[in-house]
């Protein structure tokens, strides 16, 4: 890695018509795609600041000349096309040309402003936020673990084609109440002030009694810690998910995300063979939740759904939009297929990430 700044002076077209543009911060290309400018440093100095003093005043001392360059990761995929993202998770999809810009330091006006959305230009404008995302995902450093998963059990009523955990009917083992209430007091070991414990599976809802356990122990070290604790629960919303548990869980506030995999067709094709009916079965369960949550809450139902991302999703994935809108749901978990357990072995569902971001992206892109 080489590292330089380089001075371009007016050679970024910007709206004023200017002909001496801003000065920019930049870093030669080594040959692996990467960027590193000095900046980053700087900001690293800063976003600590930050981390350990929330008032931290950023303009003293060290402040590089902006606007700048950040520190930015570019992956080329099909047709000369790249996916440029920054430390905060923001990210550009930027074609060829575009990219030969921000390389050489040429952007035109509209360009400059898609980067700087992306924090891939840092100006004075938008520094300050970027590190403030910057703080919020590495909070994990300073605060300790938030994120606590409780696996209840690996058994499933359902045989997902992509299944991670090979989940399946067949499968036993169940957590006991008394270990879910160990594995709750051990999250509460966490230094964060606040914690989110999550039930998984398998299908959690199959092992209810080390749910309810976990989660009125939790209440009950929540009082006595004074840490805030969440919960949230991940189901396939078919069978296992009764009224009486669906109501404990509102009363209990726990957050649910279930498995919908968008159209009838799609959904029913990934639950494994003698689930034919699934995607009928979540309708119904959706229903019943509503219902359950209209006769206790004056405030709007929240769905959360979680899509996991197969190889026929990708070439619909405008019907699989309008199938979550279809039902009312607005907040959708997109994710791959985890190269785990069924999944592994699942080629037929599969895809590359340059696949991925070509179907979900380029329709995104101005
Ligand atoms: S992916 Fe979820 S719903 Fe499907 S078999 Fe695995 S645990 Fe069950």
């Amino acid at each position: 890695m080489r590292l330089s700044r380089r001075i371009y002076p007016g050679s970024i077209v910007d709206g004023t018509g200017e002909p001496d543009g801003p000065n920019w911060l930049v870093a030669e290309d080594d040959g692996t795609g990467t960027h590193r400018p000095r900046l980053n440093d700087w900001l690293s100095h800063a976003a600590e600041g930050i981390l350990t003093d929330s008032s931290c005043d950023l303009r003293p001392r060290g402040v590089p000349t902006l606007p700048a360059l950040n520190f930015y990761r570019a992956v080329e995929l099909a047709n000369g096309f790249h996916f440029v993202s920054v430390e905060s998770g923001d990210w550009a999809f930027l074609d060829r040309g575009e990219f030969d810009s921000l390389r050489a330091g040429t952007m035109d006006c509209q360009l400059r402003r898609r980067l700087e959305n992306a924090h891939v230009l840092l100006t004075s404008e938008n520094i300050r936020e970027y590190i403030n995302r910057l703080r919020h995902r590495y909070r994990f450093l300073s605060e300790g673990p938030t994120l606590h998963i409780l696996v209840v059990t690996p058994r499933c009523n359902l045989t997902c084609v992509y299944c991670q955990a090979s989940s399946a009917p067949s499968r036993h083992g169940a957590m006991s109440e008394d270990l879910a209430r160990k594995a709750v007091e051990r999250a509460f070991e966490t230094s964060a002030s606040s914690l989110v414990i999550e039930f998984q599976g398998g299908e959690p809802l199959l092992n209810f009694p080390a749910v309810r356990a976990a989660i009125e122990h939790a209440k009950l070290l929540e009082r006595e810690t004074g840490k805030r604790v969440q919960f949230s629960l991940v189901s396939n919303f078919t069978e296992p998910a009764t009224e009486d548990k669906l109501g404990y869980l509102i009363d209990a506030n726990v957050s649910v995300c279930f498995s919908l995999d968008g159209p009838e067709d799609v959904h029913d094709a990934n639950r494994g063979q003698g689930h034919a009916a699934c995607h009928q079965a979540v309708l119904r369960t959706i229903g019943m939740f509503r219902r359950i949550w209209a006769s206790r809450s004056q405030a709007p139902v929240e769905l959360r759904a979680m899509m996991t991302t197969t190889r026929a999703s990708l070439e619909s994935a405008d019907r699989m939009v309008q199938a979550y809108l279809a039902q009312g749901i607005d907040r959708i978990a997109i994710r791959p297929v985890t190269r785990l357990g069924r999944g592994r072995k699942a080629a037929a569902v599969s895809y590359s990430a340059a696949e991925s971001s070509m179907r979900w992206l380029r329709p995104c892109v101005p």
